[in-house]
C-alpha cells in the first residue's frame, strides 16, 4: 500500500503555493486528513478500480484515494493552480495518479478512466448537480459514485415520495440507483466554511429490465410531472400530451394524485404509457 506521510501538511501546500480558494468555483478544502480517509472509505472496496476523482484542489482527498486499494486514480481539476501543487502526490503515487486538467462537465469521464471505473469527489457545489445528472445519464460505466454535495442535495437525491424533498432529483437517481446518505459533515470541517451542511451519498447502479424506458422519456415525463408539483398530475401532465387522463390509467395512477404522491415504479409506468401514446402518433 502506498503511503503519503512524508508530504507537506495541506496547510503548508496552500501557503507555498499560494493556492487561496475561489469562490467561481466552489473551492471549498478538506484539510483534515483523518475525514478525506473517511470519504474515501466510504466509496467502499475500490480495489481493482480505477477512480476518477473530480476538483482534487490541493489534494487531500487525493491523498486518501492514493492511499486506498485503488488500481489507480485520475483526478479531473479545472483550476490549472492545482496542477503544480499536487506534482508532489503525484510523483509518490509512482504512476497510479493521473492528473487531468479540464473542465469535468466537458470530460468523457469512460475515455479518461479503463471499467471498472468509480467517482468520488468533493464536488463543486455549484456545478455538483449538473454533473451527477450527466453521470446517472451512463450509470452503468460506474461501478458507484460517492460524491459530497451540500446537505440539501443528498436529501433530494435519497427523498421518499410524499416529502417535500422528493421530485425529479429522487425519482431518477433511485430509478437508475441505489442511493444512500453515509454520512454528514459539518460546514466548519471546509476551509473555507460554506454556509450550509454538507453530506456524502453513495450511490450504485440498479439493473435495469430490458424493456426499460429511455432516459429521455423518463426525464420529460417526470419533468412534465413535477413541473406544477402542487397541483394535480394531469395538470402537470397537460404540458405532455393534450389528455392525460388515459395516459394515467394505463399507468394505474389516480388522475386526482399529485406528483409527490407517484413512487418510482409508477413514473416508470408512466413512462411507458406516454412511449405507446408517442408510437401511436405516427
Ligand atoms: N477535493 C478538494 C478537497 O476536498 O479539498 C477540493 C474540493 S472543492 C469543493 C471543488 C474542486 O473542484 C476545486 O478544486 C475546484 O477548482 C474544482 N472544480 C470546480 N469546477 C470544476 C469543473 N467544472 N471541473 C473540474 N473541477 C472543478
Amino acid at each position: 500500500m502506498t503511503s503519503l506521510a512524508h508530504l507537506p501538511p495541506l496547510r503548508d501546500v496552500i501557503a507555498r503555493f499560494d493556492l487561496g480558494a475561489r469562490k467561481a468555483l466552489g473551492q471549498h478544502f478538506l484539510l483534515d486528513l483523518n475525514l478525506t480517509a473517511r470519504v474515501a472509505a466510504a466509496a467502499g472496496d475500490l480495489a481493482g478500480v480505477t477512480v476518477i476523482e473530480v476538483g482534487p484542489g490541493p489534494g487531500g482527498l487525493t491523498r486518501a484515494l492514493v492511499e486506498s486499494d485503488a488500481k489507480a486514480v485520475v483526478a479531473v481539476e479545472r483550476d490549472s493552480r492545482f496542477v503544480a501543487a499536487l506534482a508532489d502526490v503525484v510523483a509518490a503515487a509512482a504512476g497510479r495518479l493521473t492528473i487531468v486538467e479540464g473542465d469535468a462537465l466537458e470530460v468523457d469521464m469512460t475515455a479518461i478512466a479503463p471499467a471498472p471505473r468509480a467517482i468520488v469527489a468533493n464536488l463543486p457545489y455549484n456545478v455538483g448537480t449538473p454533473m451527477l445528472v450527466g453521470w446517472l445519464r451512463q450509470i452503468q460505466e460506474f461501478r458507484s459514485l460517492t460524491l459530497m454535495f451540500q446537505k440539501e442535495v443528498v436529501d433530494r437525491i435519497v427523498a421518499k415520495p410524499r416529502t417535500k424533498d422528493y421530485g425529479r432529483l429522487a425519482v431518477m437517481s433511485q430509478w437508475l440507483a441505489d442511493a444512500r446518505l453515509v454520512f454528514d459533515i459539518p460546514p466548519q470541517a471546509f476551509s473555507p466554511p460554506p454556509k450550509v451542511m454538507s453530506a456524502v451519498v453513495h450511490i450504485t447502479p440498479r439493473i435495469l429490465p430490458a424493456d426499460a424506458p429511455s432516459f429521455k422519456d423518463m426525464e420529460r415525463v417526470v419533468a412534465a410531472a413535477f413541473n406544477q408539483r402542487r397541483k394535480m398530475l394531469r395538470a402537470g401532465l397537460k404540458g405532455l400530451v393534450a389528455q392525460p387522463e388515459p395516459l394515467l390509467e394505463a399507468a394505474g395512477i389516480l388522475p386526482t394524485s399529485r406528483a409527490e404522491e407517484v413512487d418510482v415504479a409508477g413514473f416508470v409506468r408512466l413512462a411507458h404509457a406516454w412511449r405507446a401514446h408517442q408510437d401511436t402518433q405516427f
